[in-house]
């Protein structure tokens, strides 16, 4: 036994089971799939895909990475699907690479309304092969349908990306899908549809909100996000004539082997995704958003609103702090969220005047509708600094040990 990890680990499994875990993009996995991602599938390589590839010794592999298409493709409803991407970041690396030539033109949001740094930040890959413009929100932080038709007009791109990492509303995929459908009618260049359905994953194999695969022409995501699952990504099609190319721009192009460890994981998540009690398990998630969120605008706080699993929460306009400062404060009575740049942001992304909250992970512990409301009455007292902190912080720990076990979270 490693005595330095181990230790490292109880104290992490600790700090888990002690706090408020708000940040939207994390959940908890359950035991079933943990316990599968640690199995000996972690020894096998396995370059290519089922049926192809380069080692011997794979029919098991084979069988495993089949299982875990098949429950991806019955669970969205599409024909085509990817489940090796180690990451959400990879996943998005091929889909450029699928669809498009270096260079091409792809119009997204920015990640100060929202995007993802892969969607064209400075700082990430895509900005550097691809040549990224943008679309604005509407004066209400919302998609604004006709703004983008304008937009796409003006840019005539090859991809156009949808699906975000802090937008708290629903998105019109259909619309957006007329739109460019409107476009390409009379462009001389083809406009793909692109959709990162990372967040809200979850919240579309339950069937809560529209399907980005019945519109878009590819579909990427993470795995761990609402949809519970191991840490990774997925590529979706309904468009079977660019299998090739999102196989090929996956293996060989972006990665090596597969984690057929993580890809079982990922297999047994899409079977519990498929599941009614992960139908209400969402549903609850929902609820819980909406709950806290709504509790702290009738405290007098300035929230976005929410139709998903997230919120924003204004801490300069509400409290007067930046998300930086509140991010800290936050942490300091146990609850951890992320400081985010919001709507119409004056300050640099390193402060921020926003605070990103969601319910995902608190849910999947058990979170109940009274918590949700207690917790923003909590987030509340402590950014007005009306309480002392010392009384906040034993009102988180004894809300979270009403709550299951991260270690013991079975589906
Ligand atoms: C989280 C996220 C990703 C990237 O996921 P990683 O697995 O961290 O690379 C991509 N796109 C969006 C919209 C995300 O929210």
């Amino acid at each position: 036994m490693d005595r330095q990890i181990e230790r490292l680990l109880a104290k992490e499994t600790k700090r888990q089971n002690g706090g408020i875990e708000l940040i939207a993009s994390e959940n908890y996995p359950s035991k079933e799939t943990r316990s599968v991602c640690g199995s000996i599938a972690i020894a096998k390589y396995a370059e290519g895909y089922p049926g192809k590839r380069y080692y011997g010794g794979c029919e098991n592999i084979d069988a495993i990475e089949r299982l875990a298409q098949e429950r991806a493709k019955k669970l969205f409803g599409c024909v085509y699907a990817n489940v090796q991407p180690h990451s959400g970041s990879q996943a998005n690396f091929a889909a450029y690479k699928a669809l498009l030539n270096l260079g091409d033109r792809i119009l997204s949001l920015r990640l100060n309304d929202g995007g993802h740094l892969t969607h064209g930040s400075p700082v990430s890959f895509s900005s550097k092969l691809y040549d990224f413009h943008f679309y604005d929100l509407g004066e209400d932080g919302r998609l604004d349908y006709d703004l983008i038709a304008r937009r796409l007009d003006e840019v005539n791109p090859h991809l156009f990306l949808a699906g975000y990492s802090a937008y708290p509303y629903e998105i019109d995929f259909r619309k957006l899908q007329e739109v460019i459908n409107a476009h390409n009618l009379h462009s001389d260049v083809h406009t793909y549809f692109m959709v990162d359905m990372a967040h809200i994953a979850g919240i579309i194999a339950a069937k809560l909100t529209q399907n980005p695969v019945d519109y878009a022409d590819i579909v990427t995501s993470t795995t761990h996000k609402t949809l519970r699952g191991p840490r990774g990504g997925l590529i979706l099609s309904n468009r079977l004539d660019l299998a090739k190319k999102i196989d090929s721009a996956i293996f060989p192009y972006a990665q090596g082997g597969p984690l057929e460890n993580i890809i079982a994981g990922k297999a047994v998540a899409f079977k519990e995704a498929a599941s009614p009690k992960f139908v209400s398990y969402m549903k609850k998630v929902l609820d819980n958003t909406k709950a806290c969120n709504d509790e702290l605008a009738r405290r007098g706080a300035k929230v976005s609103g929410t139709e998903n699993h997230l919120f924003l929460l204004d801490v300069l306009a509400s409290f007067g702090i930046d998300g930086k400062t509140a991010q800290a404060e936050l942490e300091s009575i146990g609850i951890t969220a992320n400081k985010n740049t919001i709507h119409g942001e004056t300050l640099p992304p390193s402060r921020a005047s926003g605070i990103r909250i969601g319910f995902a992970a608190a849910t999947t512990r058990g979170c109940s509708r009274p918590q949700a409301i207690e917790i923003a009455d909590l987030i509340y007292d402590c950014l007005t600094g009306a309480k002392p902190k010392s009384a906040l912080k034993a009102k988180v720990a004894s809300i979270a040990k009403r709550w299951k076990d991260v270690n013991d979270l079975t589906f």
